[in-house]
């Protein structure tokens, strides 16, 4: 059994956090491979160390004294390295290591910035290895370049070149040490560091466990579970999500469910490898898995979770006979795209269609071309853009097998007077999506919970 784990900026936010982070790997002799955040928030006023370097390459750039931060940096570092009684050598490594970046080419803003905000992870990494050695446990850094980690040089953006997978194998594979490999970057075929986006440990911890096809990805953060509902709209929320489909999660993390963004764990999901999600905080609770199928039991709830997000923009256009007219969707969804806009949903009537759109990337400029060329082209009876939309999904594999799944949905929505603007059920019927006004979306969100889980 080989088991990934990866570890978040809270549970490295300072010495007594990483102690945790032993404890836990310690506790299991599979957990092989461990990847690092950059050490995070300590408290709710705290600033990130991703942050601080950030606020130190800027200074940098604009040619601005940059000794405090670089100071406040060195300290969190030193924190850690007390707290844990290690060698004073660890800390002066780092801020060596962070002058030489600080000193390091300019003339590129976006290849400094990315240098700059890989020394959160590659020097946790470093520390963190330490940490383990200090306890007598042979672990050992691996520096993403010599892992064969490649990336695009799309900075603060970059993907992994797909040949990496072969090479991160080789390098991870019978490794007598534990591997301490540090998240959120890697190199590109020039030899720059690029870093993936923000809260790209995650993604590089994905990458890991599929290249050594992993048993499970452990995904160590500071929540107990993913919930079935968000806690900051249901506040005593108690259905935790014990396990969930990759399907289930997609659907859930698009609208907007917190924990980690779907889009980052998409290494595993795509090689199949489990992912668990659990507390650092609490390491005895079992978390949530999210496999690649599950068999729904009798008797079980069909729906997983309830998930929603605001900032959409609905697109509706009017035309009498439209069903008759052969092209009408592919012309309308042509304009949209020769303006660089991606669609999220398209409930269509016999002489209607809504598009519905992320308000972010829909701003006024652009919807004012879309609207003169709709007009143009089609003469509609009709064109309405509405903002302030919000969707609230309801997700579940076991919805595809359940009667009345959609009355109940809307019957909770009646009687809580909230007006459904749009219903849409997803064509591989495991969610079923409403489109409401943002001032409903609480109230929707807490009566469909009320429905299904109450
Ligand atoms: N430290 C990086 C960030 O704050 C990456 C991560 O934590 O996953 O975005």
């Amino acid at each position: 059994m080989l088991k990934v784990c990866k570890f978040g900026g809270s549970s490295l936010a300072d010495g007594s956090q990483v102690k945790k982070v032993c404890d836990i790997v310690l506790a299991d002799p599979d957990r092989r491979v461990v990847v690092v955040s950059a050490p995070g928030k300590r408290n709710k006023q705290d600033t990130k160390v991703t942050d601080l370097l950030i606020e130190c390459a800027n200074l940098a750039l604009a040619g601005k004294e940059t000794e405090p931060v670089l100071q406040e940096l060195v300290g969190r570092f030193v924190e850690i390295q007390q707290s844990l009684g290690l060698e004073r050598g660890v800390v002066a490594e780092i801020e060596a290591d962070l002058r030489r970046r600080l000193a390091g080419r300019r003339d590129h803003a976006g290849m400094f910035l990315d240098a700059m905000k890989a020394a959160g992870e590659d020097n946790s990494a470093k520390i963190v290895a330490a940490a383990f050695r200090a306890r007598g446990v042979a672990a050992e850094y691996m520096d993403p370049r010599d892992a064969g980690m490649l990336l695009t040089d799309e900075f603060g953006n970059a993907q992994l070149l797909d040949e990496s997978y072969q090479q991160l194998e080789r390098a991870l594979r019978d490794r007598q040490a534990l591997v301490i490999f540090p998240g959120f970057f890697g190199y590109t075929r020039s030899g720059a560091v690029a870093t993936f986006p923000r809260g790209g440990s995650d993604i590089t911890g994905a990458i890991l466990a599929a290249a050594v096809k992993a048993d499970v990805y452990e995904n160590f953060t500071d929540v107990d579970s993913v919930y079935a509902v968000d806690p900051r709209i249901v506040p005593n929320v108690r259905h935790a999500i014990d396990v969930m489909t990759f399907r289930e999660m997609r659907e859930l993390s698009y609208a907007g469910f917190g924990v980690f963004h779907d889009e980052a764990v998409l290494p595993a999901i795509r090689a199949g490898v489990p992912i668990n999600i659990r507390n650092t905080n609490r390491p005895e609770q079992p978390g949530s898995m999210v496999v690649p199928k599950r068999d729904v039991q009798p008797g079980e709830c069909a729906v997983v979770g309830i998930a929603s997000d605001t900032g959409f923009v609905n697109v509706y256009v009017d035309k009498y006979l439209m069903n008759r007219e052969v092209g009408f969707c592919r012309r309308l969804l042509q304009i949209l795209e020769e303006e660089g806009v991606s669609i999220e949903h398209m409930p269509s009537g016999i002489d209607n269609v809504s598009v519905v759109i992320r308000e972010s990337r829909f701003d006024a400029a652009r919807e004012q071309r879309v609207v003169e060329r709709i007009r143009a082209e089609f003469k509609p009876d009709n064109i309405l853009v509405e903002r302030g939309h919000a969707l609230v999904m309801v997700v579940g594999e076991g919805m595809h097998y359940t009667v009345g799944m959609a009355a109940r949905a809307t019957r909770a929505l009646a009687e809580a007077g909230v007006n459904i603007e749009m219903i849409n059920q997803g064509a591989s019927e495991i969610s079923i999506m409403f489109g409401v006004k943002a001032a409903d979306r609480e109230r929707a969100v807490q009566c469909l919970y009320q429905a299904f889980f109450g």
